[in-house]
């Protein structure tokens, strides 16, 4: 049974990155019958942000991401929040302690700190490892008796992991292939700190061993850390899971890793939705009129390629695509144009009724009266034009109120001498249509025009500026058939008044 979790540490609002790397393991999970699970990695406290865990649950059920166990799901392997479970890290760590592959460690942090500077004067960096443990005050140099004497004493102390000396380790994994570490260049990272709460490594490995992790999906900025977890599960004599290591989400200059700096700098959100972190506004997706879909749909595409050229994939579709074997070695760089193209093709994929739904919400907040209006015939003829909802009113606000003022541009180019008299015989011949189905006024207009033998331009180009009040929109006859006779009439006299005024 394939069973993964997404591991976030409540520090902040959940970066893209964060939520596609959720997404994957989703999808992994999905794919193969598996579960998925969400562990809140909370033992910083130095780094704990009210609101963030709840921010990122909200964000993922946003997301349509759905979890089989978690902290609102519970579960058999619960509690789900590791600073819920300090007990069992404390039970874990005496095993380790008691076979020997962690040692106690009294160093003060000024003294480490005294050791590091003095490195770096001489261009070094100071490495607590098996080269320098045995000069420093821990269980490995200094006699049982001083160690019982500092214990007594309350002396603060961390333990430490000891990492061997010199050996090559050959691991795997999922997306970069076989991997070899030296241990020599690692050093005796802390697993419990002073306050008795085990740090990232040691809670992370225990969890996963406890929770029944089989495969590790994160991000590539924990491969570092992989010998260090692997070296691990051997001293707890546990088979480790399978890992994978996702590449970043690069800028969109396709240097370096994407920022909330890059987002603020080119104004597109790196966040599910909008936070408030510390009085620093965060944007969100959400906010910014993304459907989730088509933020997932996305996401999915940056890092992951189906092998085929599909790109609109729902969630059902990715589940039923997605194989790590398909997830890319190097960085994907992060387009924002690309990002509202995703969003146009979910504007598009929706019916005329769902857009005018949507719509509608959006007129109530504008306090926008539509109750005559047929709404559902607007989407239809205006979806194609906007990428979001809230752009639908400023592309079709002439739908609802009739133009107060003329384009000067356009009047210009397409209102002649004659065109006051043209329009009123329009007023006429269109007054005349039985009804104002497109059809009926087209042929007619386009009988006359042609009988007339003047080109098309010189009636529609004034017609459509004085149904819209400039140059845009679409085909005049589908406008005037929404808006009606008389609103029609109207405006073309609105237009005829002022020409006749200057
Ligand atoms: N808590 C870690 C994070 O915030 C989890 C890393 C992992 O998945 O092992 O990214």
């Amino acid at each position: 049974m394939v069973r993964v979790r997404f591991a976030p540490s409540p520090t902040g609002p959940l970066h893209i990155g964060g939520v596609r790397t959720a997404l994957y393991n989703y999808l992994f999970a999905r794919h193969n019958g598996g579960q998925m699970i969400l562990r809140i990695e909370d033992t910083d406290q130095t780094r704990y942000v009210e609101g963030a865990e709840e921010y990122i649950m909200n964000s993922l059920e946003w997301c349509g991401i759905k979890f089989d166990e978690g902290i609102r799901e519970g579960g058999k392997y619960g509690p789900y929040r590791q600073s819920d479970r300090k007990d069992i890290y404390a039970k874990y760590a005496q095993m380790l302690i008691d076979n020997g592959s962690v040692y106690m460690a009294f160093d003060t942090p000024e003294e480490l700190n005294e050791l590091r500077a003095a490195a770096e004067k001489e261009g070094k960096t100071f490495i607590y490892n098996f080269s320098t443990r045995m000069s420093l005050r821990n269980s490995l140099s200094i006699s049982k008796e001083e160690v019982d004497e500092l214990l007594k004493n309350g002396t603060p102390y961390v333990l430490r992991f000891k990492v061997p000396e010199n050996r090559v380790l050959e691991t795997h994994d999922e997306i970069r292939g076989d991997i070899t570490f030296n241990t020599k260049e690692m050093d005796d990272k802390v697993l419990m700190k002073t306050d008795g709460l085990p740090t990232y490594h040691l809670a992370n490995i225990v969890d996963d061993h406890l929770m029944e992790i089989t495969h590790v999906i994160r991000g590539e900025e924990w491969l570092p850390s992989l010998p260090l977890h692997i070296l691990l599960y051997e001293a707890f004599g546990w088979e480790h899971p399978k890992f994978a290591h996702l590449p970043l989400i690069l800028k969109p200059s396709g240097k370096g890793k994407l920022s909330k700096r890059d987002g603020d700098q080119l104004g597109f959100p790196v966040f599910p939705m909008q936070f408030n972190n510390n009085g620093e506004m965060c944007k969100g997706y959400r906010e910014d009129g993304y459907f989730p879909e088509a933020f997932i749909n996305m996401l999915a595409l940056l890092g992951w390629n189906p092998g085929t050229e599909q790109e609109i994939f729902s969630m059902d579709e990715l589940i039923k695509e997605f194989t790590i074997e398909r997830v890319g070695k190097s960085g994907s760089r992060f387009d924002p144009d690309k990002t509202k193209w995703f969003n146009h093709q979910y504007i598009l994929k929706k019916s005329a009724e769902d857009v005018a739904e949507l719509f509608r919400k959006d007129l109530d907040a504008r306090g926008v009266d539509y109750s005559k209006i047929d709404v559902v015939r607007i989407c239809e003829l205006m979806k194609e034009r906007i990428s979001f909802i809230h752009e639908m009113w400023d592309e079709t606000r002439f739908f609802f109120e009739t133009p107060t003022h003329f384009d000067e541009k356009f009047k210009k180019k397409s209102c002649k001498e004659d065109t006051a008299e043209v329009l009123e015989t329009l007023i006429t011949i269109l007054d005349k249509c039985s009804d104002f189905k497109p059809e009926t006024t087209e042929s007619a207009v386009k009988a006359w025009i042609e009988g007339n033998e003047w080109g098309f331009g010189k009636v529609m180009s004034p017609f459509r500026l004085a149904v819209v009040g400039e140059g845009k929109g679409p085909s005049v006859f589908d406008m005037i058939e929404v808006i009606g006779k008389d609103e029609t009439l109207k405006r073309i006299g609105n237009l005829v008044k002022e020409l006749r005024s200057c």
